[in-house]
């Protein structure tokens, strides 16, 4: 299925600016920002971010307040925390040789950007080329992993999957079934998600006072270290 698959990429593949590198910082803030965050809202982001701070010596001489900033609107902030940690931990050791002990950076991460930056022969498993291999049963090897995360995104898709369109399809046994509705990301209106993303705005813009902010929002965000409060007064990290 191989032979097929690489055929179908080089005509469909989604040209994305990640993959035109091998910085492995700059894989790690396109790996960190996709973990929960579409393709298309991420690509602007991710230039403006290499832009600002081309590499990690430059993100970790960056205070933590301009780096929760410049991630506003991406959603769950703890990743820029997270990456602000790891850079400062490259720039002081350099590339641990497992990757999963950078901060944020797990199982799948630390694959992602060990095969796209460092070349080691691993394929990258996350949900759209577990659905692939699941369905069609087959083995892939390294060099497939950028084409199955496009035939997962945008053919092998989790509900009703486009079989006519599928280079697979030939070999697929799964071809033509239909899935379940995939359990729905839980709501963001309404949620305690909302509201911590609210209070980080809020102070994101200026320092506040404590009374000012939805209190457990404030516990949560000091806890991961995304805001600090002393005299009443809550602050961005400095
Ligand atoms: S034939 Fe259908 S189920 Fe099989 S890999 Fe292709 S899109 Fe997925």
């Amino acid at each position: 299925m191989e032979t097929q698959l690489l055929a179908w990429f080089a005509e469909h593949g989604r040209d994305l600016p990640w993959r035109r590198t091998r910085d492995p910082y700059a894989i790690l803030v396109s790996e960190v920002m996709l973990q929960q965050t579409q393709v298309e809202r991420v690509v602007p982001r991710y230039l403006a971010w290499l832009a600002r701070w081309p590499t990690f010596e430059a993100l970790a001489a960056a205070s933590p307040a301009d780096v929760i900033r410049e991630w506003q609107g991406l959603g769950y902030n703890r990743r820029a925390i997270n990456l602000h940690r790891a850079a400062r931990h490259v720039a002081a050791h350099g590339w641990p040789e497992d990757l999963t002990e950078l901060p944020g950076v797990g199982p799948y991460t630390a694959a992602a950007v060990g095969a796209f930056a460092f070349r080691r022969p691993v394929l990258p498993v996350d949900t759209n080329v577990r659905r692939v291999l699941d369905r069609t049963g087959a083995t892939f090897g390294p060099r497939c992993a950028q084409a199955l995360f496009d035939l997962g995104a945008t053919v092998c898709l989790a509900r009703i999957p486009r079989c006519g369109s599928c280079p697979l399809a030939d070999a697929c046994p799964s071809r033509g079934l239909r899935y379940e509705p995939a359990r729905k990301q839980s709501r963001f209106e309404g949620s305690f998600r909302q509201r911590r993303a609210l209070a980080l705005r809020l102070v994101a813009e200026r320092p506040r006072a404590r009374r000012e902010l939805d209190a457990e929002a404030v516990v949560a965000l000091e806890r991961d270290g995304l805001v600090e409060a002393a005299d009443g007064l809550v602050r961005l990290p400095r």
